[in-house]
């Protein structure tokens, strides 16, 4: 109907260009066909009316046919991917090295806050929600599919529409196109939860449960990574190595319980992490031992500390359901050494001086004796 007015409108004189192109369904036999027309009226009589008409006719009933199964797989597409809770995408480099997303289902709106949309010819709107610090690794990891047509897999944080940080992880398939350009089709799933899971298990694996300390375990991966130091910078790199025992602490646990002899411990970590600095690192080494890592300090200034140190447990008492209770604490003070073979060196060195510190009465600080060097001789 649409097309016959148009033609109407055309003989009249009134269309634009006395131009026609229109479509429109014609009726043949039992089925409709589309037709396109072209053309223009060639001649006009004195009154305007049209005489002579040139033009064609094309039968374009495949075509139309065609975009209409484009269209119905489109919306099938839409449909199907509208309640993903994951993004599904299809991200393009071109050979300039611009990147686009041709398409992204809904969740790239609610996942990371990037309307698909304005994504489709140019992707920046979509890196620029990657955390900076992952954004350079995420897309040399492109880069690196993109050359060797292998497929991609990543996981990066990204900041979503609440201001969250949230990790994904990305994973895509790329092929070649013939204009040069990389497609890649893949998805983008929120791992948050399982990153957070796996954090709380490293964490307990480093931790130890009662005081939230290091553990031994974690204590001696940091005190190997000073050792290392030391040996690679053995005129700079000073490391000073506390070990230390609480005194007679099976008497407290005697006269009032285990649970009390636990708030000794508890009131014990937290007053010794309290005057530590950043780098410093306090470990539990079982039971009632601590060990304490001072990088960048030497033996004397180690001692210094761990005098102030005894004093703060020894000068005020420790509060438990049991009252109060005066907890003292020895301790064996060592440096370690570039040639150590390893960090037990310097912990049975430092374990050697809290043995005399115990022998010499408790509640006391004990230097491990110094290595004598080489070429120095005593005055
Ligand atoms: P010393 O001054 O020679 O160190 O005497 P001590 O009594 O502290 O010596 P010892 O090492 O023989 O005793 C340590 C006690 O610490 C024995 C053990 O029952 C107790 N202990 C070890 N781990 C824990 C714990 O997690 N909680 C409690 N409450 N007690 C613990
Ligand atoms: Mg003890
Ligand atoms: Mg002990």
């Amino acid at each position: 109907f649409a097309g016959g007015i148009m033609l109407m409108a055309n003989f009249q004189g009134s269309s634009i260009n006395h131009m026609i192109e229109v479509e429109y369904r014609v009726r043949d036999d039992e089925r409709w066909r589309w037709v396109q027309c072209r053309g223009r009226v060639m001649d006009r009589d004195e009154q305007n009316r049209p005489v002579r008409a040139l033009g064609t006719h094309l039968d374009v009933t495949q075509r139309k046919l065609s975009e209409s199964e484009r269209r119905a797989t489109q919306r099938k597409l839409e449909k199907l991917t509208a309640q993903l809770p994951s993004v599904v995408f299809q991200l393009r480099r071109r050979a300039d090295g611009l990147y686009a997303m041709p398409y992204a289902n809904p969740a790239l709106g609610t996942l990371c806050g990037v309307d698909p949309l304005a994504v489709r010819d140019q992707a920046d709107a979509f890196f620029a929600v990657i955390v900076p610090a992952d954004r350079e690794e995420c897309l040399a990891s492109l880069e690196h599919s993109s050359c060797h047509l292998q497929s991609w897999r990543m996981e990066f944080r990204i900041v979503n529409p609440l201001g969250e940080i949230r990790w994904m992880l990305g994973h895509a398939s790329p092929e070649k196109d013939l204009d040069g350009s990389v497609l890649w089709h893949g998805y983008l799933n929120d791992i948050s939860e399982r990153k957070a899971h796996e954090d709380d298990l490293v964490k307990q694996a480093s931790t130890d449960g009662l005081t939230g300390l290091a553990n031994r375990r974690s204590w001696l991966v940091h005190a190997n990574r000073e050792l290392t130091r030391c040996r690679r910078y053995p005129d700079e790199a000073d490391c000073a190595v506390v070990m230390l025992d609480i005194d007679h602490f099976k008497r407290v646990n005697d006269s009032h319980g285990h649970a009390v002899g636990d708030q000794v411990l508890q009131e014990l970590a937290r007053r010794m992490q309290a005057g530590l600095r950043e780098t410093d690192c306090l470990g539990r080494m079982g039971g009632e031992e601590f060990a304490i890592l001072l990088p960048q300090t030497s033996q004397d200034g180690a001692c210094l500390f761990a005098e102030r140190l005894c004093r703060k447990i020894a000068g005020v008492p420790f509060a438990t359901e049991a009252g109060a209770l005066v907890v003292t604490i020895s301790l064996g003070v060592s440096q370690m050494q570039s040639d150590d073979a390893s960090v037990d060196c310097a912990l049975a060195r430092a374990d050697g001086a809290l043995y005399a510190a115990k022998s010499g009465g408790r509640n006391r600080v004990e230097a491990a004796v110094r290595p004598v060097v080489a070429g120095l001789q005593p005055a």
